[in-house]
């Protein structure tokens, strides 16, 4: 295996595209370590992205938008005396992966580009209207994080492209985020459901909103018909109703040992209705 540690991203796409056989980037580690001690996957050419300068960094710009280093962890994010107060939806969806251990080093990044459909920050990040910096041999652009997911394990990175940064709006007025999941225990394991939501409201009216599910199909969903069903209303129980209807019509689930079809997409609209309610009441400054 060929291990290369570059010092810029440019140099990190350079080695991804001259690269044969397998490649992966590491950034914490969380997935790729694990797939490489069990044999699921053993790269031919693993690139360190952790030495490239920032890549830690986590900045609010001068607009409110923040800009995260691909390498901040979790723990990093939790820390931060700002970012959760900003988008607490997004840090608590992170702090939700793992162990103590595992926030130590995994990011944003590694759970978007691994490609689960169960992964905790990227139903969280979608609401939130997060992009991605990609740096590849065709030069630097931007791409929403829900068209990076293509499949369980798939995303739409093309040869020799890496995610230089990811960017977060400005939080803005009377805004609040947030996410639930379900999983059967309570620590440690895959999400059965997820789900974010993103809104600002005018007085007690909803005026904007986004609505994410993950782990409901094959790739995290943005349901703008549960958008739909929220916004203009002051998230009365019709709201809701009308919300949890649209998050379960959206499910195309698996059935497997951890939720049937049917228990998914029920969760789903239970969830919907939850997370919402808590997206509002942060909205309003009532709940932190
Ligand atoms: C004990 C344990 C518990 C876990 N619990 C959860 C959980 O509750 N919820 C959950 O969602 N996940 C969980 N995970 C999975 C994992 O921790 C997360 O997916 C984590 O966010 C991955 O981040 P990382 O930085 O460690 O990624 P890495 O392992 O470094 O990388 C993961 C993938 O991302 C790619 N990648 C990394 N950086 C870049 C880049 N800059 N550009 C392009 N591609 C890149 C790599 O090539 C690789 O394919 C758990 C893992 C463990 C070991």
């Amino acid at each position: 295996m060929d291990y290369h540690s570059p010092a810029s991203f440019a140099e990190a796409s350079a080695l991804a595209i001259n690269a044969t056989g397998i490649t992966r980037f590491l950034a914490g580690g969380t997935d790729v370590l694990v797939q490489l001690r069990s044999e699921l996957v053993t790269p031919d050419t693993l690139i360190d992205i952790k030495k490239i300068n920032g890549v830690h960094d986590i900045t609010r710009n001068s607009d409110g938008s923040w800009t995260l280093g691909v390498a901040a962890t979790g723990a990093e994010m939790s820390d931060h005396p700002e970012l959760g107060l900003d988008w607490p939806g997004v840090v608590e969806a992170m702090d939700l992966i793992g162990s103590t251990q595992v926030q130590g080093r995994a990011t944003l990044t590694g759970n978007l580009c691994n490609g689960s459909p169960a992964a905790d920050s990227v139903p969280a990040m979608v609401a939130a209207g997060v992009t991605v910096t990609i740096t590849g041999p065709e030069g630097v652009r931007d791409m929403a994080v829900e068209d990076i997911p293509t499949g369980p394990g798939k995303t739409a990175l093309a040869k020799g492209e890496v995610i230089s940064a990811i960017n977060i709006p400005a939080r803005g007025e009377n805004g609040g985020d947030a996410y639930l999941r379900f999983i059967p225990r309570t620590e440690m394991d895959i999400a059965v459901v997820g789900v974010g939501v993103n809104l600002r409201l005018d007085g007690d009216t909803i005026t904007e909103a986004r609505v994410s599910l993950g782990a409901v199909a094959p790739t995290v969903l943005l349901v703008d018909d549960a958008a739909r069903a929220i916004i203009g209303t002051t998230l009365d129980d019709a709201a809701l109703d009308a919300l949890a209807a649209a998050a379960s019509g959206a499910c195309n689930p698996i059935d497997d040992k951890r939720g049937t079809i049917a228990f998914r997409t029920e969760v789903a609209g239970v969830l919907a209705k939850r997370t919402a309610k808590i997206a509002y009441a942060r909205a309003k400054g009532e709940q932190a």
